[in-house]
């Protein structure tokens, strides 16, 4: 699987600023918009996403809508993946892949990049979803992405590069060092599966 690495990235910055074919956004059931990343969207989109989003009757915790980019079309995003993530409730001291949340965050980036591939989009962005507000542990969380992230562009060539956007240089480190210590984690994983 590690000939796949290097169509993941790490990015620190603003996810609306970037150059990507499908943006995903940390929505909540509502799908009306929010603080934080899904904020952001909702900002840089403008209101047209809003009420685009007024139709689309929610979504659940765990699966993910698709909407047009609205005024992010102008810097080349085609769509915007509305996924929703668990907020976290679990216990981090139990093994990855035990809770409901782990399930939960796994399905958002399945679901996610499910739909960016149905939708063509070769490039898709993510933040890091639930690690906000929704206080899900960061490198658990680092894990479920990078892990399915990597499984899914190991199993399906449609999607080119998938940029992990990070807010800030520490939840970048976070990252790296998930992936830099993933024979560990992986290994133990596939041990206990
Ligand atoms: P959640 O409710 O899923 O926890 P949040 O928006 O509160 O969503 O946080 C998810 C992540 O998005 C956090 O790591 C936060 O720092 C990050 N974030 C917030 N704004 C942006 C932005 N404009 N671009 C990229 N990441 C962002």
């Amino acid at each position: 699987m590690d000939e796949h690495l290097d169509r993941i990235e790490i990015v620190v910055g603003d996810i609306t600023l970037l150059r990507v074919e499908a943006v995903v956004n940390a929505a909540n059931e509502s799908l009306l918009g929010g603080g934080g990343v899904d904020g952001a969207i909702h900002r840089a989109a403008g209101p047209g996403l809003l009420e685009h989003c007024r139709t689309l009757g929610g979504c659940p915790t765990g699966l993910a809508k698709i909407t047009p980019a609205f005024d992010l079309e102008e810097q080349g995003v085609k769509h915007i993946i509305h996924a929703v993530g668990p907020v976290w409730r679990g216990d981090d001291s139990q093994k990855l892949g035990y809770t409901l949340e782990d399930t939960f965050l796994a399905s958002c980036y399945h679901q996610s990049l499910g739909l960016a591939a149905e939708h063509s989009c070769k490039t898709v962005a993510f933040p890091n979803i639930s690690t906000g507000v929704y206080r899900f542990p960061k490198p658990r969380a680092a894990k479920i992405a990078f892990g399915h992230i990597l499984g899914f562009l190991d199993k399906y060539d449609m999607i080119e590069n998938v940029i992990l956007c990070c807010f800030s240089d520490a939840d970048a480190q976070v990252i790296q060092d998930v992936i830099d210590t993933r024979e560990d984690w992986m290994f133990n994983r596939k041990r206990m599966g």
